[in-house]
């Protein structure tokens, strides 16, 4: 997607460890306008798709899944990164994050992800698949069906987005990045 590629270019910023910080227009401060844009685009890429709930992860999923859902005036759940005292009937499972270097229990009630549910999974980065994975997980907990997975960016060199189209998922990232090599932004 042009508009996101642009900005990728003129705010993206390269971290130590093929890490990129967007954190002036996605994770920190947001561009709403940029971010309706990219959820019109997978409402788009996903048209012919039935959907009826967008699934996402806190917290920098939630932004653009919220405006997907708005869009197509589905309900949005975002599965939890910390299990709440006041949750029982819950599906959990683990994540590890390799931009934190830990793993971390990842959890979404059973009364808003529920057998029969066609999932669109939402979320910022696609790295090396690891929590689209284990969203994956929760939604064959649940008894639930996915449908789709959309992300803002895919970091191209790491394994994640090949091995989630090799397990047949219906993936769509809206920009991929090829490298990180040498401090420079190279988009495909
Ligand atoms: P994965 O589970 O696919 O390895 O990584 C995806 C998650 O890690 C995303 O939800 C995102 O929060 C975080 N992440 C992975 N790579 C990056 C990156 O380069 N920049 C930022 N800001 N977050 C990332």
């Amino acid at each position: 997607m042009k508009a996101l590629k642009e900005r990728i270019l003129k705010d993206g910023k390269c971290l130590d460890g093929g890490i990129l910080k967007v954190d002036n227009f996605i994770n920190h401060q947001m561009d709403p306008i940029l971010m309706k844009s990219m959820a019109v685009e997978f409402v788009r890429r996903f048209a012919s798709t039935d959907i009826n709930k967008i699934l996402t992860i806190e917290a920098s999923g939630i932004a653009p899944a919220i405006l997907v859902g708005y869009l197509l005036e589905l309900p949005v759940v975002f599965a939890k990164k910390k299990v709440p005292s006041t949750m029982d009937n819950m599906l959990s499972t683990k994540v590890f994050s390799f931009t934190k270097n830990r793993t971390y229990d990842v959890c979404v009630s059973k009364d808003y992800l529920r057998p029969g549910d066609k999932v669109l999974f939402i979320d910022d980065f696609l790295a090396n698949g690891n929590a689209a994975k284990g969203i994956l997980d929760l939604v064959e907990q649940a008894g639930a069906e996915l449908v789709g997975m959309g992300f803002l960016i895919e970091k191209g060199f790491q394994a994640g987005g090949n091995e989630l189209r090799k397990m047949g998922i219906h993936v769509e990232s809206l920009a991929i990045i090829d490298s990180l090599d040498n401090n420079k932004i190279t988009l495909r």
